[in-house]
């Protein structure tokens, strides 16, 4: 069936208008009668993030995701786009967006008046009717609402006051779409007055002037939970209108935050050579992020985005295709090492408290990655027996070797320290896998001995033992006689 190309035609077919949020509402509910997935790629949401998102649009609410930066807010948000239908039908030509039904805009009633039922017709895309917008201080009435433009008002002989002199800001232009301002919080106090007139009478005020602008939007909102609670940043009537108040969360999980970082992560590289990621090495990176979002030294009011764990995965990945590259190697296998190469690609995701900030970044970073690293060996290890790598470092031996070394010449050198290989099957991997994965394997297992200070690890010395004093381990704590508890 062809498409109604003017108005006649489209109010032959029966066509009947339906508000933004009545259409969300209805696909919504064909979605959740037929179990399709209803936010694709979003994971970890399940609980109650996606459950109260779903009561919000039944309920027809305006509505704010409450939560710390990289928790997928703009993701959700965006992906709102798709409980809109395939194709709306609206004025042709107009700006915004007029319902060929129920126009709002003087230019449309113009045209209705002048065509009658010849006025032609476009149609929007989803993607077309959502509008994002990020607020800051200096966001103006002019950028979300409009502006009356004085050469528009000359050259048209029309009044200032007449709505044919209308510049339309964003939130006009997302009319029968949704609308989405990020860091609501960051709104300046007028703003947020005329986003509430909007919302409440469709009246709003552009420089002193009344514009009457009775808009069908779904509004969303995004904000950080402390500077939406704190006083004063949000007006009370603002705050009243929105319907629903959503906070979302970090991966509870590390299976989930792995998924979402294998999902964003640009890991998918022609060019290198061929390419395996060992699981452990996603598992440390993994557990870098949320090491650091318990970490004092971390800021917790802002957060550790998913974001960390997605960029230093692909910085890692590199640093182990570098490395290839400069051996002339087939194999692309990053390394525990590599996690510390890709420390450009952490510190800068890290808000430091007053006491990181005298530490450094880089030194928090590391310490961080050291504290992860421990936590997934001993996920591995906890109970496997390494006493014969330890005793190798103890009876003197050192192992020193720059991150950038070549597969063959590791593989040889770690094959000297007994029992080094053979326990990288505890991580899943044989004998005769690739020396690459041995050798990454091989290093986890001396990283982890570092981690947990069975061994040490400096610039100038590489892996040795501290003399005699590896015997007081996390792992096998020196027993306490019963009158040598500690005092406290
Ligand atoms: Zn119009």
């Amino acid at each position: 069936m062809q498409k109604p190309k003017t108005l006649g035609e489209l109010k032959k077919s029966h066509y009947q208008s339906v508000g933004v949020k009545d259409e969300m509402r209805a696909n919504l509910i064909r979605k959740l009668t037929s179990g399709a997935t209803l936010f694709p790629g979003i994971i970890g949401f399940d609980d109650a993030v996606i459950p109260n998102i779903v009561n919000a649009i039944l309920s027809r609410h305006n509505f704010i995701l409450l939560g710390l930066r990289g928790q997928a807010k703009s993701r959700l948000l965006r992906s709102l786009a798709s409980l809109l239908d395939d194709e709306v039908p609206f004025i042709a030509g107009c700006e915004i967006n007029d319902d060929p039904l129920g126009p709002l805009c003087r230019a449309c009633h113009e045209k209705l008046e002048e065509l009658g039922d010849d006025t032609p017709l476009d149609y929007l895309r989803p993607e077309q009717r959502y509008v994002e917008k990020l607020a800051t201080p200096d966001v103006t009435i002019a950028d979300i609402i409009g502006d009356l433009d004085p050469i528009k008002a000359a050259r048209g002989g029309h009044t200032l006051s007449s709505e044919l002199t209308i510049h339309y800001g964003l939130l006009p232009r997302a009319n029968r779409g949704i609308f989405a301002l990020n860091e609501l919080p960051d709104l300046a106090g007028k703003i947020q007055v005329g986003l509430f007139n909007i919302m409440q009478e469709g009246d709003v005020q552009i420089k002193g002037y009344p514009v009457r602008l009775a808009l069908d939007v779904e509004l969303v909102f995004t904000a950080n939970p402390e500077d939406y609670t704190a006083r004063g940043k949000i007006i009370t009537p603002l705050k009243d209108r929105i319907g629903s108040e959503i906070r979302t969360h970090y991966p509870e999980t590390l299976e989930h935050a792995m998924a979402i970082t294998a999902q964003e992560a640009w890991t998918d590289r022609v060019g290198a050579g061929r390419q395996f990621i060992p699981k452990f090495v996603r598992e440390v990176i993994e557990c870098v992020a949320f090491e650091a979002r318990q970490d004092k030294r971390v800021d917790k009011r802002s957060g550790v985005s998913q974001r960390m764990p997605i960029t230093c995965l692909e910085n890692v990945v590199s640093s182990a295709e570098h490395r290839a590259l400069k051996n002339h190697e087939e194999m692309v296998v990053p390394r525990p090492s590599d996690i510390y190469s890709a420390l450009p690609s952490l510190t800068g995701k890290l808000e430091l408290e007053y006491e990181g900030e005298m530490r450094g970044a880089d030194t928090v970073a590391r310490e961080i990655i050291r504290q992860a690293a421990a936590k997934i060996f001993k996920k591995y290890f906890d109970s496997v027996p390494l006493h014969s790598v330890v005793q190798w470092f103890e009876m003197g031996g050192t192992l020193k070797y720059a991150p950038s070394a070549p597969t063959e010449d590791l593989y040889a050198q770690f094959r000297k320290i007994q029992g080094l290989l053979e326990k990288t099957q505890m991580l899943g991997l044989k004998a005769k896998d690739d020396p690459a994965l041995l050798v990454a394997g091989g290093e986890f297992i001396l990283e982890g001995l570092y981690a947990l200070k069975r061994i040490s690890r400096n610039e100038e010395m590489g892996y040795f033992a501290e003399p005699r004093r590896a015997e007081k381990t996390e792992e096998e704590p020196a027993p306490l006689g019963p009158r040598r508890r500690p005092l406290n």
